[in-house]
């Protein structure tokens, strides 16, 4: 099949036509159940009344403006954020890289309006994912991703994930920031103990670094809580959400607390569409519900539920290992005798999409309206799945 697509996806031939819920119906008229989300975005799943009638609403009275005029939908949106977090104020943007970028503007700048413009560099960690832009490919340091992009830009340094010492070494009279996914994603749903970051904030402190959380993948309810920074409960100074906050419309996030805040003005920050009427409207539509009565608590008990149900399935075949996790942000590890590919394809001919991850790992990421009735019916097609695999 030739295509006028930029081939920079391989993409399986499935294309499709409707969403209801966690399901989604090819063109073929074939049934799926959407373990995947988008890659964690569909936080409600498909054809949400509410976020359709909120974009319906807006579509027809105003779709957008410029952030040269109050954008009461926008203020609003900002204002929920703050109200549910450590931030004091918020910039919109469009994507996960966006917010990252923006984070990484912010940080560099409140070091050189603090006296400190030698302080530029980030502290970042190996297996990190930020986005595709030049700066956030030159903060995650994967070499697959930079191959063909270099020069990258300089100021980023690089540790393990979840080794508080190597960190502290690394700081030195030049570092600005350490940039941190609560749970890497992309990398392989890699946890770190609370307590690491706890570490975190106190090294911040001593050394007047600025602790950014890329919560792109993590944030808006994925893990059981709004951010996945409370379940270490601790504050950081900027956060980067996006993924989950629009539920499928294009929204992202970057929010900073107060000193964090003052170090941008007027002029020092853009973007067309960023929180545009229509943007703001959707992602507003989300929080309607992700902050409702028990939305979260329900996500802490379907994800619990996910996971147990995932064990029982590692433990029959050799292959699987390790389940991980918090909340519906779940991998599985497979060993080196299968690839995860594989056991997503097949998982595609059963009518399930999940999405493979770094580490031979499988993400099971459904929307966070899942029920474990959903669950059950997943995991049955995952087993089956994973029949004909392994020794
Ligand atoms: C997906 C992701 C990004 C990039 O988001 P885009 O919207 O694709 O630009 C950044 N950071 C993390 C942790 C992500 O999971």
């Amino acid at each position: 099949m030739t295509s006028a697509i930029m081939p920079t996806y391989a993409p399986a031939d499935i294309a499709f036509e409707q969403g209801d819920g966690v399901y989604l119906t090819s063109t073929e008229g074939k049934k799926y159940l959407d373990f995947g989300s988008g890659i964690a975005v569909s936080a409600l799943g498909h054809s949400h009344p509410h976020l359709v009638q909120a974009i319906q609403e807006q579509a027809g009275k105003v779709m957008h403006y410029s952030n040269l005029y109050r954008i009461p939908g926008q203020e609003r949106l900002a204002q929920r954020l703050v109200d549910h977090s450590f931030a004091s104020s918020v910039f919109c943007c469009n994507s996960g890289a966006e917010a990252v970028e923006c984070g990484l503007k912010i940080v560099r700048r409140f070091q050189s309006e603090n006296g400190h413009p030698e302080k530029y560099r980030v502290i970042t960690c190996t297996g990190s994912f930020h986005g595709r832009t030049l700066a956030t490919l030159s903060a995650a340091k994967n070499e697959k991703h930079m191959a063909g992009f270099s020069p990258m830009l300089d100021g980023f340094d690089q540790v393990a994930f979840g080794n508080l010492n190597e960190l502290r070494d690394a700081i030195t009279d030049e570092t600005a920031a350490i940039l941190i996914e609560p749970i890497q994603g992309e990398g392989g749903i890699n946890y770190a103990e609370p307590d690491y970051f706890k570490r975190l904030r106190e090294t911040a402190d001593e050394f007047g670094l600025l602790l950014f959380m890329d919560e792109v993948q993590t944030g808006i309810g994925r893990t059981g809580k709004l951010f996945a920074h409370e379940w270490a409960e601790l504050q950081p100074d900027v956060v980067a959400v996006a993924k989950g906050l629009g539920g499928g419309f294009p929204v992202g996030a970057c929010l900073a607390n107060e000193k964090a805040t003052s170090a941008m003005a007027p002029g020092t920050h853009g973007s067309t569409y960023g929180g545009n009427p229509m943007a703001s409207a959707a992602a507003n539509a989300v929080l309607d519900i992700v902050l409702g009565d028990g939305f979260l608590e329900n996500v802490q008990k379907t994800g619990a539920y996910l996971r147990s149900q995932l064990e029982a399935i590692s433990s029959k075949h050799d292959f699987l290992g390790d389940v991980r996790g918090q909340g519906l942000l779940v991998g599985i590890v497979c060993d080196d005798s299968v690839v995860n590919l594989d056991i997503v394809k097949a998982g595609e001919e059963l009518g399930l999409l999940t999405v493979p991850a770094g580490g031979n790992v499988i993400r099971i990421i459904p929307p966070l309206i899942v029920t474990e009735a959903e669950i059950d019916e997943g995991l049955a097609l995952f087993d089956q799945a994973c029949e004909g695999f392994g020794g």
